[in-house]
């Protein structure tokens, strides 16, 4: 793409980071994101490595300066730690900041190279420290593989974050011990309402818990002082007097957090979504194989830019309400 010029909305946004999702595959089936059955896309209609470098280096082109590799599992894609070495280059050369979200299972596996291909930082996702209790919500008995992770990522270098998607009747009890250990550990840990994302088997209005209750609760624990940190993201942050460490909470559902919104995702299949609550979309794969992908990309990307909503729309106000999107989390990676 010779087409330079900066990605701003029709709210005058401007995009700068973007998170591209390089498989709709993964190793777990949390039950709140995915169907123990669930079907995943044939080979041939994902984006090849070389496509997601090409496209990568196209919005970096075009002013976008923070780029996640997420998921799925992106761990699990075969060869994606060399989409990982091309991308590092760019790092420091138009990309600020390149980094994944994972769920640690193949951590041990990779750390040393994310951190030696550029990657700085990473988020894990981790709803509990209870393996039992793992076992159930993600369907896998992998808890003592993504500890492992965690630990070789800490030993390589790498700054982690923690993820945490808040569970009424599931990990509610645990979360302040969560975070004790992951501040004993030296990790932030972020809490996310869950948000009504693709069909699985459970109501998920059974188990969505607001964090406004959560910091209730931790304030009557501990001391809370909103944090002056900032991501440009949607968490609100806060640092907690007594362990030393930060915590964030992410709020889509009791607290909206769109005027800033500074990002776009795009799936493996190359549908670019300009909104995680939205169905806005346009088809980049198309663009990329077509005839004269530039100017195809390009134009893509003016209607993207067009198409981006205000906000969001999302709402878990009453038992067996359908999602507010038939897509998946695994298909935008959150
Ligand atoms: N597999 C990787 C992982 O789990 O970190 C990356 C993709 S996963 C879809 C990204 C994040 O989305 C995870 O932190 C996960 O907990 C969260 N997530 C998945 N489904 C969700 C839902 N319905 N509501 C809120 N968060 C969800
Ligand atoms: Fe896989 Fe991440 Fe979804 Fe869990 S949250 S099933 S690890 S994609």
């Amino acid at each position: 793409m010779t087409n330079k010029a900066p990605l701003i909305d029709q709210f005058a946004r401007r995009i700068s980071y973007l998170r591209l999702s390089v498989t709709d595959r993964c190793d777990l089936r949390c039950a709140y994101c995915m169907p123990e059955r669930q079907v995943f896309l044939p080979k041939s209609e994902v984006l090849t490595l070389d496509e997601m470098h090409d496209l990568a280096l196209g919005f970096i082109d075009r002013g976008i300066t923070k780029l996640r590799l997420t998921g799925g599992e992106p761990l699990v894609r075969r060869d994606v730690i060399d989409l990982i070495q091309a991308l590092g280059r760019k790092v420091g050369d138009g990309l600020d900041e390149l980094t994944l979200t994972t769920n640690g299972t193949r951590l041990a596996e990779f750390a040393d190279r994310l951190a030696a291909f550029g990657v700085r930082r990473i988020n894990v996702s981790l709803d509990t420290l209870d393996r039992d209790r793992f076992a159930k919500l993600a369907r896998r008995d992998s808890l003592p593989q993504v500890l492992e992770g965690i630990a070789a990522a800490k030993a390589a270098g790498l700054k982690v974050k923690l993820n945490t998607v808040a569970l009424k009747g599931e990990n509610e009890d645990e979360i302040p011990d969560l975070i004790a250990w992951a501040h004993g550990q030296g990790h932030d840990l972020t809490l996310i309402e869950v948000m009504p994302l693709g069909e699985v088997e459970e109501d998920r209005f059974d188990h969505y818990l607001p964090l406004s209750v959560v910091q209730e609760k931790l304030e009557q624990r501990w001391t809370l002082t909103p944090s002056g940190h900032r991501t440009g993201g949607p968490a609100r942050y806060f640092d907690v007097a007594e362990t030393g460490g930060r915590i964030g909470l992410i709020t889509p559902l009791t607290n909206n957090f769109c005027d800033g919104c500074n990002r776009i995702r795009v799936t493996a299949t190359g549908q670019l979504y300009a909104c995680l609550g939205g169905n806005e979309q346009v088809d980049l794969r198309g663009a990329l194989r077509s005839a004269d992908p530039e100017t195809a990309i390009a134009e893509a990307l003016d209607v993207a830019m067009k198409i981006k909503p205000a906000r969001h729309h999302f709402a878990i106000d009453r038992p067996g309400s359908a999602p507010a999107l038939a897509r998946h989390m695994s298909m935008t990676g959150g």
